[in-house]
């Protein structure tokens, strides 16, 4: 076994063993570097994720290593910043509506100097799996502003609490150092801004004005899709702030690789400091958000109504806030906590049918874009056109929809996951070198859509 199918070997016994928000955050982008009498070298982004892996998943990662090599003695990690893999699949379920502060100019409380609002703030801010790595880098910026992690970029979905996060670094840095200019602007914003100063005829003034921050943090990035002028701006601002040092924060709702139109200098300039995920958060993280809200009310919740919001109310954080506050209001009308059914009845119209993926249909839709039949994905054909097929299927299945190696396995045929394992390294490799292979898959990633 190669040390890549040992790793993807162990990868996918770990997953099984923790949760997503945890595996995304921490094993995504970790690679075996090397192998040195029995010592394997665990690849790791940063020292965030070094720290944590030796903390917290030390003891887990050396049983698995040594349950598939028997000859393995020790696991060392290093930061090796390999080309990222990064999956554009977390963008492709969750609805992107453009929600630019749609809050954020009604409310009172915003400084007009910084556009901070002070509610924003890390207080009531609760840290899970989901975004601990986002949280421990933005520790590490509120001590050391511009130093190392430059820029920040955030990304994850709407309602995840990026403008939660990125706003609290701002009024903390505040609190903390108060000669320091810091300045919060939406992309959309920056984007009126500069084609104001164009049409005034007054450049200079907009760049004169950004120019003079020590901090900026720049809110739904991904607006800057199609923009080019506002690229080419932005582009020569990040060098001048970059370059004397000034913090940068970025978020985004995908990766840099992933917005669309968005110049190459730019994009590498993105990912060029610390690019962090914030996932959904998972059921004790949700929990602990439940609790968080109801406590800044009076309103005594049951722990069993706690335990049923968390567990029906999934995905993201703004739309449960929107249920608790209906659980909120209704109490405080009835001017009692409400029960277990009470609640039920109340957001029975909030919950969604939990996001499931029918394997069926995607191999389906899979074989007739091959002109297979759906049948012989399943079967032991070894023709190498089905072969092909199968193998792409189990790689989408994988990449996209983020189905663990064995229950593929187990879906396509009753394959050994390994089989899987082996599948899905063969098509990332041939895409390396077979740019038609990427069309074709893009073609099918379009019919999910
Ligand atoms: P995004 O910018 O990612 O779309 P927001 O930062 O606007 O998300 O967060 C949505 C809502 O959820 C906000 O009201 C925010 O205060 C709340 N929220 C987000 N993350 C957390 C968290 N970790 N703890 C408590 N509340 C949070
Ligand atoms: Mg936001």
């Amino acid at each position: 076994m190669n040390t890549k199918e040992l790793w993807e070997n162990c990868l996918s016994e770990i997953e099984l063993g923790i949760s997503k928000a945890n595996f995304t955050t921490w094993f995504k982008n970790t690679s075996i570097v090397k192998e040195d009498t029995g010592t394997i070298y665990v690849g790791v982004p940063n020292e965030f994720v070094k720290d944590w892996l030796y903390h917290k998943f030390h003891k887990l990662i050396l049983k698995t290593l040594i349950s598939h090599e028997d000859n393995v003695r020790g696991v060392e990690y290093i930061i090796h910043k390999s080309e990222q893999n990064v999956k554009p699949i977390e963008n492709k379920v969750i609805e992107q509506t453009p929600n630019i502060n749609k809050e954020l100019p009604l409310d009172l409380n915003i400084n007009k100097d910084d556009n901070l609002n002070p509610k924003y703030n890390f207080n009531s801010f609760v840290v899970g799996p989901f975004n601990e790595l986002a949280y421990a880098v933005a520790q590490a910026i509120i001590t050391n502003p511009g130093q190392n992690y430059n820029p920040f970029f955030i990304y994850g979905g709407t309602g995840l609490g990026k403008t939660h996060m990125i706003q609290a670094i701002g009024n903390t840095i505040k609190v903390k150092y108060p000669h320091k200019k810091i300045y919060y602007v939406s992309l959309e914003r920056f984007a009126i801004d500069y084609i104001n100063s164009i049409q005034n005829k007054n450049p200079n003034s907009f760049k004169e004005k950004y120019r003079k921050y020590d901090v900026i943090i720049m809110d739904d990035i991904q607006f800057i899709s199609g923009k080019d002028k506002t690229q080419e701006e932005l582009f020569h601002l990040f060098n001048t702030l970059y370059e004397s040092n000034k913090q940068i924060i970025f978020s985004s709702d995908k990766h840099p690789n992933f917005i669309q139109g968005l110049e190459d200098r730019l994009q590498s300039r993105f990912a060029s400091g610390m690019t962090v995920q914030i996932v959904e958060p998972d059921y004790e993280s949700r929990v602990a958000i439940i609790k968080a809200k109801f406590e800044s009310t009076n309103i005594i919740i049951d722990p069993e109504v706690t335990a049923y919001l968390a567990s029906a109310l999934e995905g993201n954080i703004r739309e449960l806030e929107g249920s608790l506050n209906t659980v909120v209001c209704q109490s405080q009308l009835k001017n009692k906590s409400l029960s277990l059914n009470e609640v039920k009845t109340l957001i029975k119209n909030n919950i969604k049918p939990k996001k499931t993926v029918a394997i069926k249909d995607i191999v389906r839709m899979i074989a007739s874009y091959y002109g297979i039949t759906e049948e012989v994905i399943y079967e032991k054909t070894r023709r190498s056109e089905i072969v092909r097929a199968r193998q792409v299927a189990m790689f989408i299945l994988r990449e996209d929809f983020n189905i663990s190696y064995p229950l593929i396995g187990q879906k396509l045929g009753g394959r050994d996951h390994t089989t899987v394992i082996h599948s899905h390294l063969k098509i990332k490799e041939d895409l390396k070198t077979d740019p038609s292979l990427l069309q074709e898959i893009e073609k099918i990633r379009i019919l999910f859509k």
